[in-house]
């Protein structure tokens, strides 16, 4: 079958022809893949950022970890989907069965397979892809699974967030969404859905203030140097209930927590070079929480589609052919994605 492959560290994508998965274990489905997103986290792993945590990938690699299509084939055990089925696949492969899984941190699962990010276990960038019954979110007959692939990770870790966050978001307060990219735009879909807050959304680029607008923030601000100033005038001076950080670099993170209201949440999604720091007399005075946010559970990840099947998210996406993923990639690294881009394998043009 055709891939994108990932030969070494710092190199770009390249096409190529290797074997097929097939499946191993009973509950095993293979999946055609109609669609899958390129994240920010596929920058990352190309330039080697995550080796020290997960080690040096089993070159050649197929990334991909936003993935949806049809049910290819399916192992004997498997009673919850029948080929042909439209699916959205849940970025983890989990037990379902250790200490984790059974109080619903599925991200934490003793026996987690990552594909297209552990470096291990192939991804979506190739025409099929394997996972499990459990991971798999059966989608509406006849839907067309290849707008729906950004859900299953940028869309998750922003409800994932959103969810949590919302109970502490009062209703005249203000939440403020740096970075309108792939995760960002979801987050402040989501907000909107679920609060009725101020949402103040932040980004450097022209036309990603443009779509913040579109999507519903109350106010789109440029990144600047005076960012925490104009947070704190359109607070009152008080400053914000809530920040999302879906950037996660340098100045960020001290602009995330210089803009925060006392006893507000800093909820970092973006995973990158940045770090956050306070000292603890800051942190305990002004009674700040910081937290981190990886993707989402199964049950979200079917709460989310609900909001899908309604029409209350507007998918924003631009297609590749899977000979054109180097193209996606530098496309996202330089900024010039709306949304979220999305190989489409089956494209072969
Ligand atoms: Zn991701
Ligand atoms: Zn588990």
């Amino acid at each position: 079958m055709r891939a994108a492959t990932l030969t070494a560290f710092d190199t770009a994508l390249e096409l190529s022809e290797i074997a097929p998965p097939a499946l191993e274990n009973p509950h095993d489905v293979l999946v055609r893949i109609a669609g899958a997103g390129v994240c920010g986290s596929d920058v990352h792993l190309i330039e080697g950022m995550f080796e020290s945590v997960l080690g040096r990938p089993s070159f050649p690699y197929v990334m991909g970890h936003e993935n949806a299509g049809h049910v290819e084939a399916i192992g004997p055990a498997v009673s919850t989907v029948e080929v042909g089925d439209p699916v959205l696949v849940h970025p983890h492969i989990t037990c379902g069965l250790c200490r984790s899984c059974r109080r619903g941190q599925e991200a934490f699962c003793e026996a987690l397979a990552f594909p297209g990010i552990d470096g291990r276990t192939p991804g979506g960038f190739a025409e099929v892809f394997r996972t499990t019954e459990r991971s798999l979110v059966r989608l509406p007959e006849r839907t067309d699974p290849a707008p729906l692939a950004p859900l299953a990770d940028a869309g998750l870790t922003a409800y994932h967030a959103v969810r949590r966050a919302v109970p502490e978001l009062p209703p005249d307060g203000t939440a403020v969404v740096i970075g309108i990219g792939g995760i960002g735009y979801f987050a402040l879909q989501l907000l909107r859905v679920f609060s009725p807050a101020k949402i103040v959304g932040v980004d450097v680029d022209a036309q990603k203030v443009r779509l913040g607008r579109r999507l519903g923030a109350d106010e789109m601000l440029e990144s600047s140097e005076d960012l925490v100033a104009d947070v704190l005038r359109l607070t009152g001076g008080a400053g914000a209930d809530l920040v999302m950080d879906c950037v996660g670099v340098a100045p960020v993170p001290s602009q995330a927590l210089e803009m925060l209201r006392r006893g507000g949440t800093y909820s970092v999604l973006g995973a990158d070079k940045g770090e956050a720091c306070c000292g603890t007399v800051a942190l305990t005075g002004r009674e700040l929480t910081f937290r981190g946010n990886l993707v989402g559970t199964l049950g979200e990840l079917t709460e989310l589609m609900q909001l899908v099947v309604r029409n209350r998210l507007e998918l924003t996406h631009s297609f590749y052919p899977l000979a054109k993923a180097a193209d996606a990639i530098e496309d996202l690294r330089n900024g010039r994605i709306e949304g979220r881009a999305v190989i489409v394998p089956s494209d072969k043009t």
